[in-house]
């Protein structure tokens, strides 16, 4: 793979290719596919990753906010975008750009209503979300009638969706929870499909949701993480292919004698001596001090080489007294060969969040086109 002279985000659209259509694999060839783009396309590079979705046939995309949508629309992207969490004050934005909302609430309904109605629009297409367990965003049971009528009485929006989320798709233990959430669903939008007298697309499930619930695909699936290659079981991780790898290379090293320390606060002290490579990337480029001491663990020439201490801005320094190696050598943090999840789970956390963490200031780098 690439070699790099500075911290760099390597993106492998080949690997991309693969989990779309493995994921796909896993559900009818009828049902459409949504990938979600969320967060520069779960910190990786947005536009890239939306253009190859469009390219590969994805049937929509989602993201969380209105500007996320409008920097895909500024890209040229076509293809329908669902935005997950808009906000009232960018209702005017969001119509300007073709953008479809999620409305999740009376309140958010009614502002929607209120700016499509002053733009002039006639059957904007709108997704209403389902809370069905989750407790975050969605309407309820009580809130149907509402809906239905509402819609009605304004000819400015027509219902293109209805779906839902599930909490715990990722966790068989949590399978009882998880089949009540698809049954209040099925429930929920039929009530709606009733009252409304039409039926809009229906979906619920979200990467793990597809893995484990695929009798629930219902018309269209929601994925982001299997599509950057992470499937939240070991199993469906050794199927996937990382699409980020995240590299840098080693400015200096250092000879450490005992009882010297390495780092703010001297928080590593040796007891002996060591070696220790210094890397050019630090928590301003999304390798937070969870990652110090320790926790966080590199790879040189094959071989592991922990975090020193506190993880600076702008560095860290890794141990590398049993490695060979030189300063220009690379280190990987995370990728093909060390896989993110293992990387985040070192230091209690999950695939989603050391992905989305990579600021903007590390370089991207596409490949595989
Ligand atoms: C982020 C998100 C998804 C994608 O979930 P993955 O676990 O990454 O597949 C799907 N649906 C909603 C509502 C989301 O917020």
């Amino acid at each position: 793979m690439r070699k790099v002279g500075e911290t760099t985000l390597i993106l492998d659209l080949a690997s991309l290719e693969h989990n779309y259509n493995y994921l796909r694999s896993k559900i009818d060839f009828e049902t459409k596919f949504l990938g979600v783009v969320k967060a520069f396309a779960y910190g990786s590079d947005m536009v890239t990753i939306a253009h190859k979705l469009e390219q590969l046939g994805a049937d929509y995309l989602a993201v969380a906010y209105v500007s996320e949508g409008i920097l895909l629309r500024e890209a040229g992207i076509q293809l329908p975008i669902l935005v997950l969490h808009p906000l009232a004050s960018n209702f005017e934005d969001l119509i300007e750009h073709h953008l479809e909302p999620s409305l999740y609430s009376r309140n958010i309904l009614n502002q929607f209503l209120e700016a499509a109605n002053a733009k002039k629009q006639k059957d904007y297409p709108v997704h209403i979300k389902f809370n069905t367990g989750l407790n975050r965003l969605g309407f309820s049971e009580a809130d149907v009638n509402f809906i239905a009528e509402e819609t009605k009485r304004n000819e400015c929006i027509k219902i293109v969706s209805c779906f839902s989320h599930l909490a715990a798709s990722e966790d068989k233990n949590e399978r009882d929870f998880s089949i009540d959430q698809i049954n209040s669903f099925k429930n929920l939008s039929s009530n709606l499909m009733d009252k409304l007298g039409y039926a809009p697309m229906r979906h619920m499930l979200n990467t793990s949701g597809i893995i484990n619930y695929p009798e629930a695909q219902f018309e269209m699936v929601r994925s982001g993480i299997g599509l950057y290659g992470y499937g939240n079981q070991a199993e469906i991780d050794a199927e996937l292919k990382a699409v980020a790898t995240l590299k840098t290379i080693i400015s200096q090293i250092h000879e450490i004698g005992a009882n010297q320390s390495v780092g703010y606060n001297r928080a590593f002290r040796s007891s002996h001596n060591i070696k220790s490579a210094t890397l050019p990337i630090g928590h301003a480029d999304g390798i937070g001090r969870q990652y110090g001491k320790g926790k966080g663990v590199v790879t040189i020439n094959n071989k592991k080489a922990p975090i020193l201490g506190n993880v600076c801005m702008d560095m860290i320094m890794v141990d590398v007294t049993e490695i060979d190696c030189k300063e220009g050598d690379e280190a990987i943090v995370f990728g093909t060969e060390k896989s993110a999840e293992k990387f985040a789970s070192n230091a209690g956390t999950i695939s989603y969040e050391i992905l989305t963490a990579i600021s903007q200031r590390v370089k991207r780098v596409v490949t595989g086109a």
